[in-house]
């Protein structure tokens, strides 16, 4: 586990195949320096995908000393929302990135109009009066070519005039579209006369209603990348099949060069994640979680509530590299990068989140010691704090068993374990309930042991964890589980719903008691609770009462599976 950042250097060193096409670029002087952009659909929040992409193109230039946009790609006004555009730019910044600027592919409709204009009049473009229906019943198939549509040899002039009075709001949503001239024939079905642009009669989130007519992502994305001085375009594999497209349209506008050179990357995939902001929505909208921030998202502003952090998320991003093929990344990777992070960071307290009472019974009644707890054994300068211990604690119900199997080195009756900081203590006795329920466990303390250490070379083997009730805060600690039990939730079989594959026990909430150390913790705060898992402030936090996240248990099972491999 160590090696990892020597890992991560030794990564870093190597040259991923995007880079070898941009030294390429830059060594044959295409290009002079490095502009990329992040270019996100205000219709969600970024996900876990995003920061990859975000990882990637931020990266690049910082790696190359160039420059990276925020771009809005702002082309669809029924999906768009402001909300989503002050979340984006909040996630972007919490990751650790600062774009050079910050643009919208709305503030481009007028350019991108006149530019259609521009291949309507060179005989590249034509107004369609097909519905999107007919459309695609006359597509053809990759072997069968698509059929002309009636209006495919329309003059420019009549085109233009049509297409200047769908702008003007003339005709109904649906009624006519603006296609490009190309290739009815071509294998690649992008290529067969695709939409440039549709009428929608919908307010924009920031044109309002100055535009009806909407132009289709192919077209904008590209042009706005032209538009921006993008030197390299780093979208996902599925895009591939749309380069073409994107070149045709650079160039049958004439745009003179450079122009931006699309470069395609497989998208990140992660095991018991769904990932497409459609279906993340629809988690949200059918209550199937509490929100876009609920800690079981794979969402930046989910992972950011669970207590990820965003150097875990940006190692996580370095350590799966830039792939060119479709896979699926093991998600105990990206919990072992915040294991990693937080066993650096995180300050270590005792915590108990299934208690039970244990008295010493001969500890005297008033008397309370102040312990010394190391806070951090990897940053010294962490420090130490004070522990209070009294003759009433709680410990780990899972930590005492009656008749305890072999290889049991917990607290049971008449065996001797170490409580972490504190003394040793030998169990004396149980008290049960009516119903049998142990609910109290009665226990003899060894006062020459204070501090956990042997007063005479005895052994004991388990140190198990406490909490003094009197002095311990009760808080409401939220524990969770993946939120789908298959590994690839969206591969279902026919008539079945991805939804199906939710897991009804993705959150449980207990009530537990901390040390009164986290009495003034803040939301967003980290700990380790020791042998317990790394654990965050929730904002649902009040004075009253701390909620805790539980991040991510202590157990390691990626790193297992590593070394098995
Ligand atoms: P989704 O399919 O989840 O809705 P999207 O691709 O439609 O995502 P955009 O807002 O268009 O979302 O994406 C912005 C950028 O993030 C694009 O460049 C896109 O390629 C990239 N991106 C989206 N999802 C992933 C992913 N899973 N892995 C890597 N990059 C991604
Ligand atoms: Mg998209």
């Amino acid at each position: 586990m160590t090696d990892t950042n020597d890992a991560l250097k030794n990564e870093n060193l190597q040259k991923n195949f995007i880079e070898e096409f941009v030294e390429e670029d830059l060594q044959k002087g295409r290009y002079t320096h490095v502009h990329t952009r992040f270019p996100p659909e205000p219709n969600g929040y970024l996900h876990i995908g995003h920061a990859k992409s975000i990882c990637l193109n931020f990266g690049l230039a910082l790696k190359y000393n160039g420059k990276t946009n925020l771009r809005f790609d702002d082309t669809n006004p029924v999906t768009e929302d402001t909300e989503y555009v002050d979340s984006i730019r909040e996630d972007v910044r919490w990751l650790g990135f600062n774009w050079d600027n910050e643009y919208y592919a709305s503030d481009y409709f007028g350019q991108l109009y006149e530019w259609a204009e521009v291949l309507i009049q060179k005989g590249k473009a034509y107004v369609c009066e097909l519905s999107s229906e007919e459309i695609s019943t006359m597509r053809g198939t990759p072997q069968i070519p698509a059929t002309p549509s009636p209006f495919r040899e329309r003059s420019p002039e009549e085109s233009l005039d049509l297409f200047r009075r769908m702008k003007n709001g003339e005709f109904p949503d649906g009624s006519k579209t603006l296609r490009a001239k190309i290739d009815l024939a071509s294998p690649n079905m992008h290529m067969r006369d695709p939409i440039l642009y549709r009428i929608i009669h919908v307010k924009h989130h920031r044109t309002g209603d100055q535009w009806c007519i909407y132009p289709m992502y192919d077209y904008a994305h590209g042009e706005s990348d032209y538009i921006e001085k993008i030197t390299h375009s780093i979208c996902t594999l599925e895009f591939e099949v749309h380069r073409p497209l994107y070149e045709w349209f650079l160039a049958s506008i004439e745009l003179p060069l450079p122009r931006p050179r699309q470069i395609e990357f497989a998208r990140l995939n992660l095991s018991y994640t769904v990932m497409s902001k459609r279906k993340l929505l629809q988690l949200v909208k059918e209550n199937r979680v509490n929100g876009w921030d609920d800690p079981r998202m794979p969402t930046v502003c989910g992972l950011r509530r669970r207590g990820f952090t965003p150097e875990s998320i940006r190692m996580f991003a370095d350590r799966i590299g830039v792939a060119k093929r479709e896979n699926v990344i093991d998600v105990g990777l990206l919990e072992f990068c915040i294991r990693e992070d937080l066993n650096k960071k995180a300050n270590r307290v005792l915590g108990v989140i299934n208690p039970l009472k244990v008295v010493i019974t001969n500890y005297p009644e008033n008397q309370v010691d102040e312990l010394d707890a190391i806070n951090n054994p990897e940053d010294p300068e962490a420090g130490s704090r004070k522990l209070s211990f009294g003759r009433e604690l709680y410990i780990e119900r899972e930590d005492f068993m009656e008749v305890p199997p072999k290889g049991y080195f917990r607290l049971s009756p008449g065996t001797e374990v170490r409580l972490r900081y504190a003394y040793f203590v030998t169990c004396t006795n149980v008290v049960k309930d009516a119903q049998g329920e142990i609910v109290e466990v009665h226990c003899t303390y060894d006062p020459a042991s204070k501090g956990g250490n042997s007063p005479d070379g005895r052994k004991v083997k388990g140190t198990i964890h406490w909490v003094s009730a009197k002095h311990a805060i009760e808080a409401e600690i939220r524990l969770y589980d993946r939120l789908f039990m298959s590994e690839t939730p969206e591969d279902v079989e026919e008539g079945q719903d991805w939804k199906d594959n939710i897991n009804p026990d993705s959150l449980k909430v207990v009530k537990g008691f901390v040390e009164p150390y986290l009495a003034n913790a803040k939301s967003g705060d980290k700990f380790q609770f020791e042998r317990l898992g790394y654990f965050c402030v929730d904002a649902d936090s009040t004075d009253k009462k701390l909620v805790f996240n539980r991040t991510v248990t202590l157990k390691d099972s990626w790193a297992k599976m590593v070394t098995k491999g």
